[in-house]
């Protein structure tokens, strides 16, 4: 048992074998006052873990450990943690660190903190490189650890911990509440959270997609409305200045046309990309200020957002479509090319960690 000196997970060692993991072992960064262990026993596959193995965003530090919607046990707490006992189930989303003291912390905005470390492929101000869930073990400062509720079950909840934040917080963050009208853009792993949380906040739900292919789980999903943008002329000429905010999780730019989904927005309303294509949106000239509209971002969501939105998935019984796939070399394989391909309905969570990691 190499648990508490080093951890161990499975690396991509070269971003042209992307989907080609082998087990390393790792020292995770020293234990802080404030730090837990937490034994992985779930992780959800993300775009952003396809997007770094492949160096799509921009060439990873090999080797890699991706993954960064873990769910486990906490094994070990700091003198100073509050918030998480030993036993308890506790999930870690994509960011790990920030510095709890500057102005942007404060106000609840760590997701931005300059000096944010995220979960994976990235390293803390002492230099020690973190890796993520595909992995025994995961230690995190307990801010960064949230507490699960008991009605949530660990497979169906870990999509939440990147996929459901990422989509709950620029719903809540702009409003979203009943008699708001809502565009999502794309059924995904991102899509059909915000599909879901949308309705869950009493907000009048329409989806946008290419074709009608998804149309039935769109409706299932909870979407009031669903309209295929490449199945016709003039799909949006019954909806121009109707919408109260768009969330966009187009994972890619080719024949997005950005005019069609702007001139639905309402006057000064918002369209927040959350996807994160790896080329760029184009936007004509004129077309921002027929509406007087503004294009924007958000990352992840606070720790306050992250504990709202798992008590509101608990209230209302949400949980990620999910396909479990046990965790080894194989399983991490078909994951990783599967959501590459877009192939799967809507996130995988791996499972079985007791089985590799004794
Ligand atoms: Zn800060
Ligand atoms: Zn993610």
């Amino acid at each position: 048992m190499v648990y508490p000196d080093t951890f161990e997970g499975f690396a991509v060692h070269d971003t042209k074998k992307w989907s080609t993991v082998e087990k390393i072992e790792f020292k995770p960064k020293p234990f802080g006052p404030y730090d837990v262990d937490i034994k992985v026993e779930a992780c959800g596959v993300c775009g952003s873990d396809v997007h770094t193995v492949t160096g799509g965003w921009e060439a990873p530090v090999l080797p890699v450990i991706v993954g960064h919607e873990i769910v486990g046990k906490v094994v070990k707490v700091g003198d100073k943690v509050t918030t998480l006992k030993v036993g308890d189930r506790a999930g870690v989303g994509a960011q790990i660190w920030s510095c709890l003291e500057c102005e942007i912390c404060k106000q609840g905005n760590e997701t931005y903190c300059p000096k944010w470390v995220d979960t994976y492929n990235d390293a803390y101000p002492d230099g020690t490189r973190t890796y993520g869930g595909y992995s025994s073990h995961i230690r995190a400062h307990e801010h960064f650890a949230f507490p699960i509720p008991e009605k949530l079950n660990t497979l169906g909840v870990a999509p939440m911990l990147c996929a459901g934040i990422t989509t709950y917080s620029p719903l809540v963050r702009n409003g979203a509440g009943p008699g708001k009208k809502v565009g999502v853009v794309g059924i995904g792993g991102l899509g059909h959270f915000a599909i879901m949380w949308a309705k869950a906040l009493g907000c009048e739900v329409y989806v946008f997609s290419r074709s009608s292919k998804k149309k039935a789980d769109a409706l299932q999903l909870g979407a009031d409305h669903f309209v295929a943008t490449g199945e016709g002329e003039n799909w949006n000429s019954d909806l121009k200045y109707k919408l109260d905010m768009i969330i966009s999780t187009a994972n890619s730019t080719k024949n997005f046309d950005f005019d069609a989904y702007a001139i639905m927005l309402k006057v000064h309303a918002k369209f927040i990309a959350v996807g994160l294509p790896e080329d760029q949106f184009q936007i004509s000239g004129g077309t921002l200020l027929k509406n007087g509209c503004y294009i924007g971002s958000s990352h992840l969501g606070s720790r306050q957002e992250m504990i709202d939105m798992l008590n509101l998935a608990a209230e209302k019984g949400i949980e990620s479509w999910y396909e479990a796939i046990a965790i080894s070399k194989g399983g991490i394989k078909e994951a990783l090319e599967r959501c590459h391909d877009g192939d799967v309905k809507y996130r995988f969570t791996l499972s079985d960690y007791s089985k590799e990691f004794a």
